[in-house]
C-alpha cells in the first residue's frame, strides 16, 4: 500500500485474499497508531487523549481512527498507541473493527469531513497551544505568509460554532468553514481540524497551523501584520493551480 495515495502495491502475500485483506487494514492501522507519536511529538496534543487522527482507506471506504479510552483500553498517552489500538468504522460511523474498539468521541467530526469531502482521506484534530489561542478567541488565523498558502491556502483558517465536543452542530460547522478548498478549521473554545489527501498532508497542515497561529500572535505584539491573499501573488492562475494540484483535486 502507498501511503502517499492511498493505493495497494498490487504485491499479494500469497496466502489469500483474506489475508491480503488483514494485512491492509495491519497498515491503515499502523499509519493512524504512529500519526498519535507524531502529534506528542509536534506538541498537538497535551499528552493524554486531547486531540486525534484517522485516515480513510480510499479502496474499501473504512476509516480507522484513534480509539476512545476506556476500563477495557486505559491509554494514559497517544505515545504508547499502536495498531492494535486502533478502531474501524464504516462511513455511517459503525463499528466494524476486527478488535471491537470504539472510536473517539470526535468521530463525528471526522465523519461529517468524509462525507462532505471525498478528496480528503485524512483527518488531524490538534489541541495545539498556538492554534487554541484563535480557538479561544473565536477569531480566525490569518494568513501572513506566503510559504503557507500551499498547505492551508492564502485565506485565514475560519473558527467554527461554538458548541459540544463532538456534536453534529460544530462537525458540520467546520465543514461550512473549510469551504470547498479549504484544509482547517478552528473549532471554538477547543482546537484545529486539519485534513489531506494523506496523514503526511493532514499532520503537514496541522504543523503549519501551527506556525500560521503563531506568527499572528506575535507580528501582532510588534506591529500590524499584513495578510496575504490570492491576489497578492504575481501568477494568480498558476497559484490557484498548484494549490488545486498539490491537494490532489
Ligand atoms: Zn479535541
Amino acid at each position: 500500500m502507498n501511503e502517499r495515495t492511498g493505493k495497494g502495491t498490487g504485491k499479494g502475500t500469497g496466502t489469500g485474499k483474506k489475508s491480503s485483506a488483514a494485512d491492509n487494514a495491519a497498515a491503515w492501522s499502523d499509519i493512524v497508531a504512529r500519526s498519535a507519536h507524531v502529534m506528542c511529538d509536534k506538541g498537538l496534543t497535551w499528552g493524554k487523549d486531547a486531540g486525534d487522527s484517522s485516515v480513510r482507506d480510499p479502496e474499501t471506504g473504512l476509516i480507522y481512527i484513534l480509539p476512545k479510552p476506556s476500563e477495557r483500553l486505559p491509554i494514559p498517552s497517544w505515545d504508547v498507541i499502536t495498531a492494535e489500538h486502533i478502531a474501524v468504522v464504516d462511513i455511517d460511523g459503525r463499528i466494524v473493527g476486527s478488535n471491537d474498539l470504539e472510536p473517539t468521541v470526535e468521530l463525528l467530526t471526522h465523519l461529517r469531513i468524509y462525507q462532505n469531502k471525498p478528496e480528503v482521506n485524512a483527518v488531524v484534530h490538534s489541541h495545539g497551544r498556538w492554534s487554541r489561542v484563535y480557538a479561544a478567541l473565536r477569531q480566525p488565523i490569518p494568513a501572513l505568509m506566503i510559504d503557507s498558502f500551499l498547505y492551508t491556502g492564502a485565506a485565514p483558517i475560519r473558527c467554527t460554532v461554538f458548541g459540544e465536543i463532538g456534536s453534529d452542530e460544530v462537525a458540520m460547522s467546520a465543514v461550512e468553514c473549510m469551504g470547498e478548498h479549504g484544509k482547517a478549521a478552528l473549532l471554538a473554545a477547543h482546537g484545529a481540524v486539519c485534513v489531506g489527501a494523506t496523514m503526511d498532508q493532514a499532520m503537514d497542515v496541522a504543523e503549519i497551523t501551527e506556525d500560521m497561529a503563531r506568527i499572528a500572535i506575535f507580528s501582532s505584539m510588534a506591529g500590524t501584520p499584513v495578510p496575504i491573499g490570492i491576489d497578492d501573488f504575481i501568477d494568480r492562475e498558476k497559484a490557484r493551480k498548484d494549490l488545486l494540484d498539490f491537494y490532489e483535486i
